[in-house]
């Protein structure tokens, strides 16, 4: 129940989908969050929607724009300020882009996933490593997909951001390994959160619901992931009782990448 007990854990992307549900699970076990989104009226929704659920849960809320680096510097000084060090670090922030062919594939949307998925997570990284570098402790969990370790069709900057997220977390666990700071990867299959249900209304605009049963039945569960399966997950790499993983991406898709 406690295992993240008076741990400072900061989470991106915690408005809504699995950074919200992270952070409740993390709530649950005690942490004391540092909360940061780019949909600062989500954040505040997502703040009293979890000291509801955990009375005296100790929260910041910071709106940043995590592909500005000079925010991200922001949000991790204001994090240390306020719990005066940094244990584990969701950086989860991301967005899917349009679905498109890969030479049809408009550039500035591209740009925008690249700036979010692949700079986003390495600004946090950079700003965060020195502090559990100081510490000699930290736990790192990145989110690729299962975009970062297959190909999706119609989504090239997502998998080509998804696969640098895999490649950052392999660098990161070799070179500071040896300071206590084990960083991982998760990779989510469709799990049922915002994003997912904006991606089936454009596979099927007339009927998204259609999509996701199609969707549901090419997993060997026969359904869709649900975001607080995630969250425990994303609790534990972040916890004293994950010791020895590191560098690693693990799959949550309900063995669907398994399938040929
Ligand atoms: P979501 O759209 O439901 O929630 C994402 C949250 O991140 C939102 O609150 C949004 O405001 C915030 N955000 C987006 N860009 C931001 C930015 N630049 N700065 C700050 N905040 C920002 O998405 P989700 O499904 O919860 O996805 C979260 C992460 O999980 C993403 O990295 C996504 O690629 C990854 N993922 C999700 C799934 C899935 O099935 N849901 C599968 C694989 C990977």
């Amino acid at each position: 129940m406690s295992s993240l007990k008076d741990k400072s854990v900061v989470i991106t992307g915690a408005a809504m989908g699995l950074g919200l549900a992270a952070a409740k699970v993390c709530a649950e076990k005690g942490a004391n969050l540092t909360l940061v989104d780019y949909n600062e009226s989500a954040l505040t929704s997502a703040k009293a929607e979890i000291e509801k659920a955990t009375p005296g849960v100790k929260i910041l809320t910071i709106t940043a724009d995590v592909s500005d680096e000079a925010a991200v510097k922001a949000y991790v000084e204001a994090a240390l300020k306020a719990y005066s060090r940094i244990d584990g670090f969701y950086n989860n922030a991301g967005i899917e882009g349009r679905q498109a062919p890969l030479v049809s594939y408009d550039q500035q949307v591209f740009e925008k996933v690249v700036d979010i998925n692949l700079y986003g997570v390495y600004y946090g990284m950079r700003h965060i490593i020195p502090i559990m570098q100081q510490q000699q402790y930290g736990r790192i969990v990145n989110v690729a997909s299962v975009g970062g370790i297959r190909g999706v069709m119609n989504q090239t900057p997502y998998v080509a951001t998804k696969h640098a997220v895999t490649g950052l977390t392999k660098q990161a666990a070799l070179e500071y390994g040896r300071d206590g700071i084990l960083t991982n990867a998760i990779a989510p299959g469709a799990i049922l959160t915002p994003m997912v249900a904006e991606a089936f209304k454009q596979v099927n605009p007339e009927d998204p619901k259609a999509a996701e049963t199609v969707y549901a039945q090419a997993n060997p569960t026969k359904r869709l992931g649900l975001p607080e399966e995630v969250g425990r997950l994303v609790a534990f790499l972040l916890s004293d009782e994950c010791s020895y993983v590191n560098g690693q991406v693990i799959a949550i898709d309900g063995g669907q990448s398994n399938s040929y």
